[in-house]
């Protein structure tokens, strides 16, 4: 009886570990990402960034952190871009302030909003490079590194994110966690410099498009190799730490990675470029300030005013561009 309750009680643990281990790329994915973004960056750049990779890797992962402890967090991880119909593209404004008529703010929310708040915290970047604010500039480099490289996940792109409708819970964190943990030590990380981009909306509107256009084939091949893999080969049990962990086995992982044929690594990949880019164009549209000896300033009472005033302004679509002024 004894041994029963015991032994269901284990097989409970092992079964949400699957299911909710769904950290988009994981911890140990998304610092790698940060750290290597630092490494595509131009040389007037890399100095500072290089001298703080510490904080820039350790503070990847603040946003999942905050998931718990923020309200409005949660969905700025995200997008269900289907929910918006068959050509979700042609009908959701790439502007904050005009989805927002469409839809309402509370529609937005529920479905995620990803690409608005990235576009929100290359504003507050760009702001603190204007004002050389040490501190700022670190954390909402870690910060929109961590959302750009989300929303570089094709399941962070649609409403059955964790194979839920289709009965393939797990594919989630299988396909962002645990295949980079396997495999990432084997990529290709020379990738070329980070470049200026000078329409940051649809830059990131396109990183969205190409996540929701893989993820048909991440959901079909991994129902594809589970109809035909011995089901009692699909799990293993690793350590971690003190707990036992039911994965997914090293030939199932292995066998999935190999029909996305390096989708994985090109994902990856395309977020450490885009985040060196976004971190670059930042510091360009703050008029390439001279970060030598910038040290921590500590945030006066007028200049939270202004954050406030900028968030009030984003949020009515008001959207800035390189000159400070709003486009509409
Ligand atoms: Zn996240």
């Amino acid at each position: 009886m004894r041994k029963t309750f015991f032994i269901s009680g284990i097989i409970f643990i092992l079964t949400i570990s699957v299911t909710y281990l769904a950290y988009a790329w994981g911890f140990f994915g998304h610092k790698l990402i940060n750290k290597m973004a630092v490494f595509t960056l131009p040389k007037e750049l890399i100095g500072f960034y290089k001298a703080n990779i510490e904080f820039i890797e350790e503070h990847a992962v603040d946003p999942d952190k905050r998931r718990y402890a923020v309200k409005d967090e949660a969905a700025r991880h995200y997008i269900d871009i289907d929910r918006y119909g068959d050509h979700p593209f042609d009908s959701v404004p790439k502007y904050w302030g005009r989805a927002v008529d469409k839809y309402t703010e509370d529609t937005l929310m529920a479905h995620g909003i990803v690409p608005w708040h990235i576009d929100r915290m290359l504003q507050r970047l760009t702001k603190a490079f204007s004002n050389k604010d040490y501190t700022k500039i670190l954390r909402y480099s870690a910060d929109l590194g961590h959302y750009i490289a989300d929303a570089h996940v094709p399941l962070h792109c649609t409403r059955n994110y964790n194979g839920q409708l289709t009965n393939q819970n797990g594919i989630h964190a299988f396909w962002e966690s645990r295949l980079p943990e396997l495999f990432s030590e084997n990529y290709d990380f020379f990738i070329g410099k980070a470049k200026y981009i000078s329409n940051p909306v649809d830059y990131t509107w396109n990183i969205i498009r190409a996540s929701y256009a893989a993820k048909d084939s991440v959901l079909l091949f991994e129902r594809m190799l589970n109809d035909k893999f011995p089901n009692d080969r699909k799990y293993a049990y690793e350590q971690r730490g003190a707990t036992m962990m039911k994965v997914y086995a090293y030939d199932y992982s292995d066998e999935y990675n190999k029909m996305l044929n390096g989708m994985v690594e090109r994902r990856m990949k395309e977020a450490v470029i885009s985040i060196g880019s976004f971190w670059y164009t930042a510091w360009v549209n703050a008029g390439k300030p001279d970060l030598k000896g910038i040290e921590k300033i500590t945030i006066s009472e007028e200049e939270k005013k202004e954050i406030e005033r900028e968030d009030q302004l984003w949020r009515k679509g008001k959207v800035l561009d390189n000159s400070g002024h709003s486009d509409d």
